[in-house]
Formats: C-alpha cells, sequence, structure tokens
C-alpha cells in the first residue's frame, strides 16, 4: 500500500489532458512516455514527457487512433501502463481489452464496462434494474424511424432521438411535432453512422428547462465506491458543455445525497472501477434522471478538485495499480465553489467556427484561487485537425459570487493573441443577470445568442 506498482506511463493522447497526466506522473515518480502525430511534433506534452514517440500521420486515425502503433509504442519503451485520457481510444473497449492481453495496465475500468457502458441504450436498462430513474424512454435499440415514430407517440412529444454508440452531441435531435419525426430519425440516425459507424438509436422523452448534473465517481477494485458531489454543466452549445461549475445552485445537501447515492448505485450495477461519471439531467421540480455513464476522465475533472482537494489523475493511478480507495464517503467535503470556462480556438463571431493558427503571445493569469490546464504556449502553432479546447480556466473561491467574479478578473486579463477564442463571449455570459443568479437551464446559451443576435439585427435596421 501507498507503494506505486506503475513505474513508467504511456499517455495515449494529446493537448492539456496529456500535460496534465505528465504533471502527476511527476509527482508520484513515475516516469512518462508521449506518443505524437506529425502534426505535433512540437508539442508541449511530447517537450514535457521523459521520452517521446512518433505514432503517425497528423490525421488522429493515422496516429492517436492506431491502436496496434500505441501498444507497440508502449512494449518499445518498456512502459507497464497506458492512460488514455479523454477522447481518441479513452472509450474504446477493444483498446482496454488488448492492454490486458499485452499486460499492460490500462487506467481505467475493464473493457467489458467500457462496452456495456457505451451502448447508452444498454447502460439504462443496467441502471435502471438497479433502481437509477432513467428518463421514459426505449429500451431496446431502434433501427426503423416509423417503429421509432409508434414508440414517440406513447412518451408524449416532445422526444429526443439519440444514437445509441452517442457521445460529443452528435447523433442527437430533439422533435417537437410528430409530422418532423421521421426526417429527423433520418437525419440523426445518418450522422451517426458517419461519426460512430452505427446507427442504432433509441428514443427518451425530451425533459424541458432541464438541467445537465453530473456525479464524478471514484470505485476501486475491492468494491468499494465513492461519489466526490456533483458539477452542474447546463451551460450548453449544441449539447456541449461551456462552462461547468461545484456545488450546483439546484442541488441542496438533501438532493445531493439522493442523487449521490443513485450515481453510486449505478456504478456498482456497471461493475465499475476507477474514475466514472454519472450524467443526470435534473427537472425543475427536483426530479433526477441517468442520462448515461462516461467511463474515464472528463474535460471538466478539475471543478471536482478544486472543491474536494483531491487530486483525480493521481487517484485513478493508484486505482489501476491496485491500491484500496483511502477514502470514505465521509472524508469527502466540498469546501467552497468552482469555475470553469472551456476557452476555445473558435470564433463566436462566425457560428463558433474552429480558429486554428499560431499563438503570437500569451499572457495567462495567475494568482489566488486560479487554475489553467493549457497546452499552450508562445509561438506554437494550434493544428487544425483536433479539437478546439485551448485552455481550460478554472477558479475557485469562497462561494458562488466571488467564483464568478474572480473568473471574471481573470478572462479580462487572460491573453491569447494570433487565433480567435471564445474569451470575450465567455466574459459576457459571465455578466447575464440569469446566469448570476443561477437560474440556468440547459436552453441558456440558445437563448443567450437568440438574444444576442436580435439585439444586433435591431442596431442594423
Ligand atoms: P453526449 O454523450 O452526446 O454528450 P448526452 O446523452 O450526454 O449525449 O446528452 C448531452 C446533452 O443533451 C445533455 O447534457 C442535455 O443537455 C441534453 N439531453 C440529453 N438527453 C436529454 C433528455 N432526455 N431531456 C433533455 N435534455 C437532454
Amino acid at each position: 500500500m501507498g507503494n506505486i506498482m506503475i513505474k513508467k506511463l504511456l499517455i495515449a493522447n494529446r493537448g492539456e489532458i496529456a500535460v496534465r497526466i505528465i504533471r502527476a506522473c511527476r509527482e508520484l515518480g513515475i516516469a512518462t512516455v508521449a506518443v505524437y502525430s506529425r502534426a505535433d511534433k512540437d508539442a508541449l506534452h511530447v517537450k514535457l514527457a521523459d521520452e517521446s514517440i512518433c505514432i503517425g500521420e497528423a490525421l488522429a486515425k493515422e496516429s492517436y487512433l492506431k491502436m496496434e502503433r500505441i501498444l507497440c509504442a508502449t512494449i518499445a519503451s518498456g512502459a507497464d501502463a497506458i492512460h488514455p485520457g479523454f477522447g481518441f481510444l479513452a472509450e474504446n473497449a477493444k483498446f482496454a481489452n488488448l492492454c490486458r492481453k499485452c499486460n499492460i495496465t490500462f487506467v481505467g475500468p475493464d473493457g467489458d464496462v467500457i462496452e456495456s457502458m457505451g451502448d447508452k441504450s444498454a447502460a439504462r436498462n443496467t441502471v435502471a434494474a438497479a433502481g437509477v430513474p432513467v428518463v421514459p424512454g426505449t429500451s431496446e435499440p431502434v433501427l426503423d424511424a416509423e417503429f421509432g415514430r409508434q414508440l414517440a407517440d406513447t412518451f408524449g412529444y416532445p422526444v429526443i432521438i439519440k444514437a445509441s454508440a452517442g457521445g460529443g452531441g452528435k447523433g442527437m435531435r430533439i422533435v417537437r411535432n410528430p409530422d418532423d419525426f421521421i426526417h429527423l430519425f433520418e437525419v440523426a440516425s445518418t450522422e451517426a453512422k458517419n461519426a460512430f459507424g452505427d446507427d442504432s438509436m433509441y428514443i427518451e422523452k425530451y425533459i424541458e428547462h432541464a438541467r445537465h448534473i453530473e456525479f464524478q465517481i471514484l470505485a476501486d477494485n475491492y468494491g468499494n465506491v465513492i461519489h466526490l458531489g456533483e458539477r452542474d454543466c447546463s451551460v450548453q452549445r449544441r449539447h456541449q458543455k461551456m462552462v461547468e461549475e461545484s456545488p450546483s445552485a439546484a442541488l441542496d445537501e438533501e438532493l445531493r445525497c439522493r442523487m449521490g447515492e443513485a450515481a453510486v448505485r449505478a456504478a456498482k450495477a456497471a461493475g465499475y472501477h476507477n474514475a466514472g461519471t454519472i450524467e443526470f439531467i435534473l427537472d425543475g421540480k427536483k426530479n433526477f434522471y441517468f442520462i448515461e455513464m462516461n467511463t474515464r476522465i472528463q474535460v471538466e475533472h478539475g471543478v471536482t478538485e478544486l472543491v474536494t482537494g483531491l487530486d483525480l489523475i493521481k487517484e485513478q493511478l493508484k486505482i489501476a495499480s491496485g491500491e484500496r480507495l483511502n477514502l470514505s464517503q465521509r472524508d469527502i467535503v466540498l469546501r467552497g465553489h468552482a469555475l470553469e470556462c472551456r476557452i476555445n480556438a473558435e470564433c463566436p463571431a462566425r457560428g463558433f467556427l474552429p480558429s486554428p493558427g499560431k499563438v503570437q503571445y500569451l499572457h495567462l493569469p495567475g494568482g489566488n484561487g486560479v487554475r489553467i490546464d493549457t497546452a499552450l504556449y508562445a509561438g506554437y502553432v494550434i493544428p487544425s485537425m483536433y479539437d478546439s479546447l485551448a485552455a481550460k480556466v478554472m477558479t475557485h473561491g469562497a462561494n458562488r459570487d466571488e467564483t464568478i467574479a474572480k473568473m471574471r478578473s481573470v478572462l479580462d486579463e487572460l491573453v491569447i493573441e494570433g487565433i480567435e477564442t471564445n474569451r470575450q463571449f465567455q466574459r459576457e455570459l459571465l455578466n447575464d443577470p440569469d446566469f448570476i443568479s443561477g437560474e440556468i437551464d440547459t436552453g441558456f446559451v440558445e437563448e443567450l445568442l437568440r438574444r444576442k443576435k436580435e439585439q444586433k439585427d435591431g442596431l442594423e435596421v
């Protein structure tokens, strides 16, 4: 115990999460191996790792998604474990199984758990059987639009059509009018086929004015499962998170306990090990429903780290090494408030079009309660073929108001020159009265954009 068995870790990822993992390894005395594509030879994770191995061309499917190359790199470098980060191979059951076959520790749950929770329709059934509330919806995959429409009629409109293999908001459509069902089903399933190579769909009742509330879970290999409180991720554009915070303004201690207990039950029902997230939808009457489980570390894990004082990457490495959790539910106390704004290389004025390119000048603020996770440096050229996340700006304060005030100050000071970012948009969002009051739901950003457009059109008339 306390003696980490992992000696050398290969990080099968890039960007800020690769950097985050390398730093945690440094602290723990674990040697690190970075892998990179040709587009990433100057990337920060390559510079910071003890060793680095080029695994292919720029396109992810020629490099970061090439399982056999990553496994070869692991074996060649003598690494005994792989951390997949998020995205790429993080939720790929085949990859997790291959690691095991090669005697490499995969920092995450077992392949069969990834597979069973990765099928979102099957995951609903698993947790529902354990008594966790799910949104009314289909229990079998739906492949036929007409059959889907018949089922949707029984739930009542609006409904949401989702891809069983879904992620990143893809293959998802809200249907408000039964006449639109067939068309939107075809659109969603085509999108799912293209994105995931799988067009099996499921249908849920669409919960209006809902909040997205997720619970962070830690589970060791000996049946100990705890939750680390919630993150409110209701600030979303096109079902993609933009701002995350903990605790949620919508939860009191009683509801937190009930939701946390349901999250633990869901993780146990899945036979889960390592860090994971149970996502819920919370309606205006404080009813909550499971929507999915993410079987990996999340982009927004830092928010939970700030309020709990824990290091989730280190916890992941310890659990993967076979250590027992040395925390019980009673040890987990949420202190103060934490907020994260995702700064993306994108241009809000042009429909949030990605804006890759050279970072000419960079100033990252610091100070009390400020944390910025980024792989940017001055002179770095952000490649065009990966996602647009440029920096995760986090603040931690005594309460929500102080944390928001701190974030305003940090975003005002932050300078990223050479590329377009959503910094100003995030800054405006922090001044919105609905955001300040905490009275937000998942429609908040679209509504803000609609109001901005109205204002602009009004000015132009
Ligand atoms: P993905 O895995 O693609 O991110 P999720 O199932 O997590 O998809 O859903 C993404 C977002 O879509 C949620 O955060 C929420 O805003 C919205 N959503 C999903 N299901 C529902 C539902 N049944 N009712 C209302 N909103 C939903």
